[in-house]
């Protein structure tokens, strides 16, 4: 271990051997934690080349079990985001892209942030559960089309550990181990062709455009050379996705955008995430004929039903489906209104991440209580006209307190100015192996 630290501070390669050496040995318990926190300063410096990068993800793979999905017809293409504030587009797009008969054997975490993962969100439906054996997980993607499972320890285990010691040591953020971790995991989750939606802005894991340009990149070079047919799509993340933030709300949303009634920059997001995915799957011969159908999906009513069955299929109550006002409402509703007139110039999408954790829609650390009933609903986004004492957005607390504070956080997220500013670019690019187009 000594020498292959040596090695990477002194800039040179690491052999596909190496690299598996410390990964395993890691992964066993073989190898201490100073050592591998020193290598990954090293390579944060000196960074790693696509070939050490595509090693690392193929040694955390076999860390673990990879998921055989070989029993199901079809090919199977997962999707993954890279996070950001009122992100549900994974509740709409499974079941979419499902009732379109792309089958979708899913592993989905619950993970730190402003509000819930897709897991969570699920839980609002009472009974539901991810808790199922691998032969239950590949009966319902036989039977219903669509399975939903939580992460599993022996997932990628090299990762979780790795991530874990990356965080408090302050090399997160390195392109080649962030693309490496979350391939990983896709990659160990058995799926034939991999969505990517890389987010950018100020919501997002990737603040700069070129640097969310340069992880799709990365990520989509891994799929490649592992042989998974990968697409990124970089979309924006400077404002919220939608206009709800928090976990039943989120739900609500879904929902309505699963009937064709949601709002036009998540139905646009999942028709264009959704058409990728058909594509990949052979179900379509060109993301626009694969829209045609999905459009279909949406206002037939069957990405609906899909959604409904597969709330069953899992044990949650689908009557919440039909009628969503059979979710608990939080003991405080009260708008966040406009001081002055004008248009709304920019919505920081982080701060409402920041003001719905205050309320205690998301986990701070692991193991924390989240109240799946609070949130923001916004009532404006960027480039809306609004009036003096006009409603901004709407917020769902449990006490008055944490209304109060997290009023003073949302408050700062709006700016309005005199001038009308356009709504930003909704998907800013597409990455393939071989092309990259930015609009
Ligand atoms: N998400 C991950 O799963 N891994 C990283 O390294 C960063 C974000």
């Amino acid at each position: 271990m000594y020498d292959l630290i040596l090695k990477k501070r002194n800039g040179h390669t690491l052999s596909g051997e190496e690299i598996d050496f410390f990964i395993q040995g890691y992964t066993r318990g073989e190898i201490p934690d100073y050592q591998v926190s020193s290598l990954m300063m090293a390579i944060y410096f000196q960074k790693m080349n696509k070939e050490e990068t595509a090693d690392l993800t193929r040694s955390m793979v076999n860390s673990g079990r990879v998921m055989d999905l070989s029993g199901i017809t079809g090919k199977k293409v997962d999707k993954h985001s890279t996070g950001g504030v009122g992100d549900k587009t994974s509740l709409v797009l499974a079941p979419l892209v499902a009732s379109a008969g792309v089958p979708v054997a899913k592993m989905s975490g619950r993970g730190l942030g402003h509000t819930g993962g897709t897991i969570d969100k699920l839980e609002s439906f009472p009974g539901f559960s991810v808790e199922m054996s691998p032969q239950t997980f590949i009966r319902n993607v036989k039977e219903h089309g669509i399975a939903i499972g939580g992460q599993t320890e022996d997932l990628a285990p090299a990762d979780k550990k790795l991530y874990a010691l990356r965080d408090v040591t302050a090399t997160v953020d390195n392109l080649s181990l962030i693309a490496s971790s979350i391939m990983s995991k896709k990659i160990a989750g058995g799926a034939d062709a991999i969505v990517l939606d890389v987010k950018t802005g100020s919501g997002a894991f990737m603040k700069d455009m070129d640097d969310s340009f340069a992880l799709a990149r990365e990520m989509v070079d891994i799929g490649t050379s592992t042989g998974k047919s990968t697409v990124a799509l970089v979309t924006d993340m400077d404002q919220p996705l939608g206009f709800a933030v928090g976990n039943i709300l989120e739900v609500k949303e879904a929902l309505l955008t699963l009937q064709g009634k949601g709002p036009g920059d998540l139905s646009d997001l999942c028709l264009a995430l959704g058409s990728r995915m058909m594509v990949l799957a052979g179900k379509a011969g060109d993301t626009e004929e694969a829209e045609d159908l999905l459009r279909e999906r949406l206002f037939s009513g069957k990405a609906l039903g899909k959604f409904r069955e597969f709330i069953a299929s899992q044990g949650g109550d689908p009557s919440y489906v039909d009628d969503p006002s059979r979710f608990r409402d939080p003991e405080i509703t009260e708008d966040l209104v406009s001081p002055g007139s004008g248009f709304v110039r920019s919505i920081m999408a982080e701060d409402v991440g920041r003001a719905a954790l205050i309320l205690g829609a998301g986990r701070k650390t692991k193991g924390d209580h989240i109240d799946l009933r609070v949130g923001i609903t916004l009532s404006k986004k960027v480039g809306d006209r609004v009036e003096a004492g006009e409603t901004l957005a709407r917020i769902h607390a449990s006490s008055e307190e944490q209304w109060k504070e997290a009023a003073l956080v949302l408050s700062k997220a709006f700016s309005i100015s005199t001038e009308r500013k356009s709504p930003p670019l909704l998907i800013k690019g597409i990455v393939q192996a071989g092309s990259e187009v930015r609009y």
